[in-house]
């Protein structure tokens, strides 16, 4: 179904829980406060908004929360939403920390490719940014993912205190490894208002000193990433200019939150919830708040201005 702007949307962010293993800064501050466990959604609850929004038109969904990997059986939901008609890919993005542990499981229900978070080469700064000292667990996971052969993209957040100048470590990953490193501006949502985003500009200026020329390439995936393949490498290297870039104008998506809210973008506090309508079994209702979620969606997001930004709550809370 396309929005009012003429975008088609076919893909649908789902946040299976608000709970994570790791207590990123800029993502899950130490007093957030947790969900009631009886709000999430359950596995059959999701797989029916699923089922649904495939009717007008999504057709690849994104696990994400708070962290996939730590609500139980999580691959048994990636099995069922394989399942659903309409449906053509089912993907994660985790920090992966526990996905060597599941991997097996993951890939057996069809898992069609992972994104994996990963700030930091460095064990110190990732206890100093996530809290946790599971950097070795996190590299595990990735090399697990590469080992299955499906399409991995790592996700790094640079932090111009912390972890700025690893820009060229991070983006080295991709010189060898059939890997997308792809770079998101940290976008004021939640505790992230708290610190500044390093720039697309900044970053390309950097890269193709080192790197040389910067050839765009495509990748496949349902995001508004950019990508370059400097030369010689395997990989590739992508931006997510959440604030410097245009990424509205081909915005295809919709978030589910864990408590069943449906959200048309992501910097407004607007939500429109499913869960009451659904627990009721009335699913021409859900039905219909799909495509009015859809309809709502506004013409772009707010970031470059923060005080437009109504969205009031963390990102783990919401579905990143
Ligand atoms: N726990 C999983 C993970 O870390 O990939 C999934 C959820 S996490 C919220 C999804 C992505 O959002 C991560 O790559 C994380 O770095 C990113 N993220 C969280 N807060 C952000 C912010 N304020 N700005 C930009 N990206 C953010
Ligand atoms: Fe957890 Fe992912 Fe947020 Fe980090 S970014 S706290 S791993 S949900």
């Amino acid at each position: 179904m396309q929005d009012q702007y003429g975008r088609k949307i076919t893909y649908m962010r789902i946040s299976v829980t608000d709970r994570c293993n790791l207590r990123c800064r800029y993502c899950m501050p130490e007093d957030i406060e947790r969900l009631p466990r009886e709000d999430l959604l359950t596995f059959d609850e999701l797989v029916c908004v699923a089922e649904l929004a495939a009717k007008h038109g999504i057709r690849a969904v994104k696990l994400t929360g708070g962290e996939p990997l730590v609500r139980r059986n999580i691959w048994e939901l990636v099995a069922a939403l394989k399942a659903v008609d309409g449906i053509e890919q089912v993907t994660m993005t985790t920090n992966g920390v526990l996905f060597s542990e599941y991997a097996d499981a993951l890939l057996d229900a069809g898992l069609d490719a992972v994104n994996i978070s990963l700030d930091t080469l460095r064990p110190d700064r990732f206890l100093q940014i996530t809290g946790s000292d599971a950097w070795e667990a996190a590299w595990n996971g990735l090399q697990a993912a590469l080992r299955k052969n499906i399409p991995v993209k790592i996700n790094c957040v640079l932090q111009s205190q912390i972890n700025q100048d690893e820009w060229k470590d991070l983006a080295e990953l991709a010189r060898n490894l059939p890997v997308a490193v792809r770079f998101i501006e940290m976008m004021p949502i939640g505790a992230g208002a708290d610190y500044e985003a390093v720039s697309e500009a900044w970053l390309r200026e950097q890269l193709s000193e080192v790197f040389g020329e910067l050839t765009p390439v495509k990748v496949a995936g349902n995001g508004p990433a950019a990508y370059v393949k400097p030369a010689g490498f395997v990989g590739s290297i992508g931006f997510i200019s959440a604030l410097h870039g245009p990424f509205c104008t081909h915005c295809n998506r919709l978030r589910l939150t864990s408590i069943g809210e449906l959200k048309p973008c992501l910097c407004y506090r607007e939500r429109i919830p499913l869960r009451g309508a659904l627990r009721a079994g009335d699913l021409a209702q859900v039905e219909g708040r799909i495509v009015q979620a859809i309809r709502q969606k506004p013409k772009g997001h707010c970031f470059s201005d923060r005080a437009a930004v109504t969205e009031q709550r963390q990102m783990a809370q919401i579905g990143g």
